[in-house]
């Protein structure tokens, strides 16, 4: 007997095989020394190279051995011829070779006629068409050979001896004596192998579907470089590059998932278009644009609160409140660094410094910043940009402003959020809104991106000038801050340590260069200034600098010290001559006291008193409420007309005209009803104001005086046009802790509760003229103009 590895000997059939180990040797040279027949058992396990009879099968071949071959190396290769299935009986002995009875199997061929054998051929030619389909190794002769065969278990035995199945199932087929069972065994075999190889199809396909289409638009898009290429389309091959280039610039951004997928779908979407259409040109800057987005750079905060008062104190003069805000704002941070801080307001007229403190804390912080200024916006899209579809649509300020900065983590600065406009265009503070608001804007929506946008790390600072045109939403949500005027003296002070040495230092002056005395920086402030802030002083001194480089460059100088002298030369003539007082009093002609939102103003009320018929004119721009206001005066007026000596006809007889100078500048607000009431009986009675005094105060008609509002800036304008009395309301008595200790020290204060007790004070009643001689006197005095930007003064 010779122990198989790995094959299986069919009876009539012819099998070549190579032979190695000694023992087959051995047994082959006995079996050639005797009648050439030999027992062929499969082994159960083919690694086994010595194997005992456990690891043999029973049933195997009775073999002719046809021919040997001795190969070079000591190997044999044998031919043989399989004659008839055997069973292992007995083992005499294992060497030299396998010594072994065994006992012939007899079949039983059933007839070929049998229905149930022809079925089951039927059955396997099927199966093996199929299969021989699906396993490209199965050969054509083989499925014409068992064509013409009609021994069922001939057929069984071939099938399995030609075809590429586990060496166990051939020998299950060997193993089985009765042939019809043995070709049901085999048909069973087929079709698990049939259906093997389906699912391996179908594998096969889909791989190689996929790898179909990755080649196919592979090719095509080679094939449209080509193209585009040949009809100059594309320069060179920058078509290919450009599209890589995009897809790694979107990969190193690290941006979110969804951010990433969209950006590489456009990215697609831009390989397909033809390089120079204007799609393709609307793709790539969509992209550039989010490519510039930082998506994933952060900047660490720097909170500190003891760096964010040195910073402060640095930068600014002053300012003690607005500083000890800001520090707490910081110390907030410090302390609970998760809780989201509130959006600071900055209230205040323009050039008190507070984009400066806006960009300090930026600095305190260690954050990147930029500007948004929202002045006159009024379409929606300006904040959250226009949809890609429009014609050179771009996103909104918002999203431009933190590309500018270029964290995910910046401060933004939004300037004069007051100014915002509402209109058919949409509404921009809703759209300001969402971006500001804590609760939403972690996913903030800009039109253009359609991504979503995380700014919930963003500080947010807005400034505005004045707190009532801000929409009140948006109010709420703000922690309001004020910044009031400067005095004159506060900024000399800021001038000297702030204005100055920052002009010099942008013009590459050294301060021994360049020296301006305190009493020259304020005859700059009196006579080149006229403001809350400090902006024009800033633009008159960096004037000074100029001027004194030139000189240096023409004169070959070295250092230079400002006198006053030198003023006019510099700055050419004064714009403002100190008004002070007007040297006579004047009938008809009352000043008063404005606030607006770029700080205080004096502002005169003339009263002309002609013969007519009872007309009232009101002209200089005025707003109802001024025109109401002036109204109640004179009707008080008329009430009490005996007592005040005015002829109770006077509505009759007398044509009233209150005109309030600079007619272009819109007025508004209650606060002139006293100075309009004391300038009409003053016309009407002919006794003259006097001349060194200014007032504000709402008017009832009955006489009463009621509060005000923005007497700070108000005393400052009175201070700074020479005025030495200010008469107020009673009830603003307790506002006067507010003011400025330089400005309350040096204005006398008179307060009243009712319009007849200053009478006696301001009228000059001895110095009584005709009134028909006044009215043809009384000249209309026109001041200066402020040079200021026109604003809309309220007199509340
Ligand atoms: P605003 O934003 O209120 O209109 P800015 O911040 O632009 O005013 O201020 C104008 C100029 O005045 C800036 O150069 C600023 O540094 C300077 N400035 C204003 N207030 C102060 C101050 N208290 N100390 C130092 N500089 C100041």
């Amino acid at each position: 007997m010779l122990a198989l590895r790995g094959i299986s000997a069919f009876p009539d059939m012819l099998l070549s095989f190579d032979v190695e180990r000694q023992i087959s040797i051995a047994a082959l040279d006995a079996a050639m020394d005797a009648d050439r027949s030999i027992f062929l058992l499969a082994q159960r396990d083919i690694n086994v190279d010595d194997p005992e009879v456990e690891d043999l099968y029973i049933i195997g071949t009775v073999c002719f051995i046809k021919q040997i071959l001795r190969m070079p190396g000591g190997s044999i290769r044998v031919m043989v011829e399989g004659k008839h299935r055997a069973r292992l009986v007995r083992v005499f002995s294992k060497y030299p070779y396998f010594d072994v009875e065994i006992a012939k199997i007899v079949e039983v061929e059933p007839a070929r006629s049998s229905d149930h054998a022809e079925a089951l051929i039927r059955q396997t030619h099927a199966l093996l068409r199929r299969y021989a389909e699906l396993a490209p190794s199965v050969s054509p002769e083989l499925l014409a050979t068992v064509m013409e065969l009609d021994n069922v278990g001939y057929i069984a035995d071939y099938i399995a001896q030609n075809i590429y199945i586990k060496h166990s199932k051939k020998q299950g087929i060997l193993d089985e004596p009765r042939p019809l069972k043995r070709i049901e065994k085999l048909n069973g075999i087929l079709l698990n192998e049939i259906e093997i190889l389906e699912i391996e199809l179908q594998l096969r396909k889909k791989t190689s579907d996929r790898m179909m289409k990755n080649q196919r638009e592979h090719i095509l898009r080679e094939q449209l470089k080509t193209i585009q290429y040949e009809l100059g389309l594309v320069g060179g091959d920058d078509g290919y590059s450009e599209i890589d280039e995009y897809r790694e610039k979107i990969l190193k951004l690290k941006a979110p998932a969804e951010v990433e997928e969209k950006l590489l779908k456009e990215v697609q979407r831009l390989a397909k278009q033809p390089y120079s259409s204007s799609e393709a040109s609307v793709i790539r800057s969509y992209l550039d644009t989010c490519i510039s987005l930082p998506w994933n750079t952060v900047t660490k905060d720097r909170v500190d609160v003891a760096q964010t008062r040195r910073i402060l104190d640095a930068d600014h003069y002053g300012l003690e409140k607005v500083k000890q805000r800001i520090v707490e704002f910081v110390a907030v941070r410090q302390y609970a660094p998760e809780t989201k801080g509130g959006i600071l307001c900055l209230i205040g007229p323009p050039g008190t410094g507070k984009t400066s403190i806006g960009m300090s804390i930026a600095k305190a912080l260690g954050r990147k910043m930029a500007r948004i200024s929202l002045g006159g916006v009024h379409d929606e899209a300006e904040i959250r940009g226009h949809r890609k579809t429009y014609v050179g649509a771009m996103p909104g300020r918002i999203i431009t402003a933190v590309a500018q900065a270029g964290s995910r983590n910046p401060l933004l600065l939004l300037d004069e959020i007051d100014k915002l406009g509402s209109d058919y265009r949409g509404d921009p503070a809703a759209a300001l809104l969402e971006a500001l608001d804590p609760e939403q804007n972690s996913t903030f929506r800009d039109h253009y991106l359609e991504l979503p946008f995380d700014l919930s790390d963003t500080i947010f600072i807005t400034t505005a000038n004045t707190k009532s045109t801000i929409p009140r939403p948006l109010l709420d949500r703000m922690e309001v801050i004020e910044l009031t005027s400067y005095t004159d003296e506060e900024k000399v002070q800021i001038a000297k340590k702030h204005l100055l040495p920052k002009q010099r230092k942008k013009h590459g002056l050294k301060s021994n260069q360049l020296k301006i005395s305190d009493t020259v920086i304020r005859e700059v402030i009196s006579g080149y200034t006229k403001e809350s802030g400090v902006r024009t002083l800033e633009r008159e001194l960096a004037n000074i600098c100029r001027k004194a480089v030139l000189k240096f460059v023409e004169e070959d100088r070295k250092s230079l010290t400002v006198r006053s002298t030198m003023l006019e030369e510099f700055l050419g003539p004064k714009k403002y001559k100190n008004e002070g007082v007007r040297k006579t009093d004047e009938v008809g002609l009352v000043r008063g006291l404005a606030w607006t939102s770029v700080g205080g103003e004096v502002l005169d009320v003339e009263v002309n008193v002609m013969d007519g018929s009872g007309k009232l004119e009101l002209t200089g721009n005025l707003g109802d409420v001024m025109k109401e206001s002036a109204r109640a005066g004179i009707s008080y007026i008329r009430s009490r007309a005996r007592q005040l000596n005015i002829d109770p006809e006077f509505y009759k007889k007398k044509d009233i005209h209150i005109h309030f100078p600079e007619g272009a500048v819109p007025k508004d607000g209650p606060s002139a009803g006293i100075t309009v009431t004391l300038a009409v009986i003053s016309a009407l009675t002919g006794a003259p104001v006097r001349s060194d005094i200014a007032m504000t105060g709402e008017i009832t008609l009955r006489g009463r005086i009621l509060p005000i509002g923005g007497l700070k800036e108000k005393t400052m304008a009175a201070l700074r046009s020479g005025i030495k009395t200010v008469i107020i309301p009673k009830e603003n008595e307790s506002d006067l802790e507010e003011i400025d200790p330089l400005v309350r020290n040096a204005l006398n204060f008179v307060t009243t509760d009712h319009i007849d007790n200053i009478l006696d004070f301001a009228l000059d009643m001895k110095a009584i003229t005709p009134i028909s001689k006044d009215c043809a006197k009384s000249p209309a005095v026109v001041p200066e103009t402020s040079g200021q930007e026109e604003n809309r003064a309220i007199l509340q």
